[in-house]
């Protein structure tokens, strides 16, 4: 099969051939028939966050296919079922955490194209209990961008308990925010988008943004302020200083969501303002298997809108330059 494989965190990724690996007990062999590329996997790469991943290692958790094969005590999922490799690729599913509804927190779990292969390849192997079901009528090509970039998004916007109405901030605008700007929406948030990129901000209006800022034209915390300011400011931007401008956007009370993850991780925040202001500094990681089936719902009702194009893998390093260009409008998905 074929595969895309990091050897090192300064070189490209190596297209080669492997064989189809065999599931293991309460595993499942999934034919993949789409992979979305996150942010994450290009962070992954190149070995940019403070635990790396151990080389080799597949990239991609956003891994849409078909049971192909049920290893030894599966009985929950069937040969033939279309389903996801999440982020969330393994969870003890005994600790406090998976017990009470925050499995993501789980401090023995492994993530899909991290710490165990990911699906940057024609098949993959994976825990049987942490795959989704993709319901009947979302095609693989949008089914990939909710696996990451939906249910990040969407967990972010949970999290961020909007009260309908309230003005939501979604600081930058791609694979995630084009989610992220409908799921504000679907909360009853008013939605201002920042992004330094014009045809961004024009997506962004027709996914329902309410007003636009671009960050590269005027200062972001102004033109924020200039039509109410922000209850809730989620950042999606992997830089420190938008965190800051978010955070300086908030009014009263309000909500700071921190979901990108910049190689640099130092943000500056005022004690006396966070005090005073009262106000949340939050951080979010992706969402558990329950947010992953609500995210599939909301899509199959007609609800949200995918902007995607396809790629194939053996143009896996191009397609992250593209990324890194700022030019992809959203998600790239490989197809198989
Ligand atoms: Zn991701
Ligand atoms: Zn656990």
């Amino acid at each position: 099969m074929k595969t895309a494989v990091v050897t090192s965190f300064t070189v490209p990724l190596e297209i080669v051939e492997r064989s189809i690996p065999e599931p293991g007990e309460g595993e499942v062999l999934v034919r993949l028939e789409t992979s979305g590329l996150c942010h994450t996997d290009i962070h992954a790469a190149h070995g940019d966050w403070p635990v790396k991943p151990t080389l080799p290692f597949v990239p991609g958790h956003e891994g849409i296919g078909i049971v192909e094969r049920l290893g030894a005590g599966v009985t929950d999922r069937a040969i033939g079922e279309r389903v996801a490799i999440p982020w969330l690729g393994y969870a003890c599913g005994e600790c406090r955490y998976c017990i009470d509804g925050r499995e993501t927190l789980c401090e023995r779990q492994r993530n899909s194209g991290y710490s165990v292969d990911g699906a940057f390849a024609e098949y993959a192997v994976a825990s049987a209990r942490y795959v989704v079901p993709v319901p009947e009528g979302i095609s693989p090509l949008d089914a990939a961008p909710l696996t990451c970039a939906g249910v990040t998004t969407y967990k972010a916007l949970k999290v961020a308990h909007i009260v309908p109405s309230e003005k939501v901030a979604v600081f930058g605008i791609g694979g995630l925010g084009h989610l992220a700007v409908q799921y504000a929406r679907l909360f009853g948030g008013e939605v201002i988008a920042v992004d330094v990129e014009n045809p961004k901000l024009d997506l962004a209006t027709r996914l329902g943004a309410d007003h636009v800022v671009n960050a590269a034209e005027g200062d972001p915390v102004a033109a924020i302020k200039a039509v109410g300011g922000a209850d809730v400011a989620v950042v999606l931007a992997a830089s420190p200083r938008v965190f800051e401008q978010a955070f300086a956007s908030l009014n009263r009370g309000g909500r700071l969501i921190c979901v990108a993850l910049p190689a640099d991780q130092d943000m500056h925040i005022s004690i006396f303002e966070t005090v005073l202001k009262g106000i949340s500094v939050i951080g979010s990681i992706v969402g558990t298997r329950q947010d992953l089936a609500e995210v599939f719902a909301l899509h199959a009702a007609g609800r949200t809108t995918i902007i995607a194009e396809g790629r194939t893998l053996d143009q896996v390093n191009g397609a992250m330059a593209e990324v890194l260009s700022g030019q992809v409008l959203a998600r790239l998905v490989f197809e198989f």
